[in-house]
Order: C-alpha cells, then structure tokens, then sequence
C-alpha cells in the first residue's frame, strides 16, 4: 500500500508537468482511480491520502467495494461495459457512468436513476475506429444521443469519454485525443453545457492532457501492473 502512496505522489507531479506543460491549471485535470482488480483496502488507503473519487470496469466487483467502503464519501465512476442488466446497479449506486453508448442504455438509466439522488453524471463513450465490435458511438450518433439524455431530468450530461487504440507515439496519441476534442467542440456549438473530456490511461495520460482532458482514467500507473482477468 506504501508502492500505491508513492505512485500517487509521483503520478501527481508528473500530471501538474503535463498540465504546466500545456498551459493549464494543475486542477484543471482531475484523477480518477481505476481500481478494477484493486482490494478496498487499498482503496481506503488512498482515500486516506486525498484520493476522491475511483473507477470501476465490473458492476459486481463495483458492488462488493462500495459496499465495503460505505463509510467514506467516494464517488464512484463506472467506466465499463453496460449490459442491459447492469444498468441498474450503476443507476442506483454510482455518481457517474462514462460508457453510454447506446438509446437502450439510456432509457434504462434515466428510468432508474432514484429521484431522491443527484442526477447520474454521464459521459458519451465515442468509438474512433470502425470496428463496431467495440464500446462507443460513432461521432455522428453524438448529437442524437445527447439529445436523449438531455431530456431526461434524472441525467446530466458532462462531456465525452474515449478508449483509443494503444499507442506508443504520442503523435498518435495525440490525433486520437484531437479527434475526441473536436467532436466535443461540435456538441459545445450545438448548445451543450459539458465540462468534461474523459481521456487518458497510464501509457497516454501526458497526451491526453494537452489535448485538453480533464479527467484522467489511471490504473496500472496507480496500483501497478495488473494481472490479467481470467
Ligand atoms: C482499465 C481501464 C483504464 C485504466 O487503464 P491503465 O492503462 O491501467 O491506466 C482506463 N479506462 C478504462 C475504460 C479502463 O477499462
């Protein structure tokens, strides 16, 4: 748990470099630890030492931990696939989704957000490549799918999130991150209100920064390397 401090410590420097480097505002990038696969008792000890808000891939093992850690005011993010019979668990008990994709997915969250709750804070995952075996929307699915969570009062939207392909040259990386830039900008002219750019992992975080992310999704830079799931 010490190697989790002292990765936090470094990751919070390196992100105030990116951020300085860009010329933004060392806050005007928000952390979020994804912490799939990770014990809640690591998580407590990050807590502990000013982490707030954590990321979740896997309703089930979201459940397990937020029930283990529901002592402490964290807000959870999910950021995993959304299978119809998941929405639930993600509508009553996370503040955030990242991975909305689809018309289905959004009628189930809007319809199950509890009215005693702040709305669920929701990101548009958007796809840039045309392999549509994989999570996210295409751009120009984006405005039609804003419009379905603007209208409904148990949702608010605030930006877009996106997965791009691994890369190793941060020119790339950069490309990809422009692109989710400029569909976000269009979405901005069409009178959307967002403050969010959901961009950025251990290998690409600097990137992502100064293409104007303002939260950062980081897990193996945070807790390490991790073993893969079965
Ligand atoms: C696992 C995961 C991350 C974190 O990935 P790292 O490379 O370990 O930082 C970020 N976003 C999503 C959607 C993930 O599933």
């Amino acid at each position: 748990m010490h190697a989790d401090l002292e990765r936090l410590r470094a990751l919070t420097a390196a992100i105030a470099d990116a951020a300085a480097h860009a010329h933004r505002p060392p806050d005007a990038v928000r952390l979020l630890a994804v912490s799939k696969g990770v014990a809640s008792a690591r998580l407590r000890a990050l807590y502990g030492a000013g982490q707030r808000c954590f990321g979740e891939s896997y309703a089930q093992e979201a459940a397990g931990k937020i029930d283990e850690l529901a002592d402490l005011p964290i807000e959870w993010h999910f950021i995993g696939p959304l299978q119809s019979n998941k929405t639930r668990l993600v509508a009553t008990r996370c503040a955030w989704v990242h991975s909305v994709d689809r018309h289905k997915t959004i009628e189930r969250l809007a319809a199950q957000r509890p009215a005693d709750q702040a709305p669920l804070q929701v990101c548009l995952q958007i796809r840039l490549d045309d392999n549509a075996a994989k999570a996210g929307c295409r751009p120009p699915q984006l405005a039609e799918l804003a419009a379905a969570v603007r209208a409904s009062p148990r949702l608010r939207l605030r930006g877009l999130m996106a997965l791009p392909a691994r890369s190793d040259d941060p020119l790339q990386q950069r490309a990809a991150f422009r692109t989710v830039r400029l569909a976000q900008e269009s979405l901005l002219k069409l009178g959307y209100k967002l403050d969010t750019l959901s961009m950025g992992m251990s290998g690409d975080f600097p990137a992502a920064i100064a293409e104007g992310a303002t939260l950062i999704r980081i897990g193996s830079a945070l807790f390490g390397p991790r073993p893969r799931r079965p």
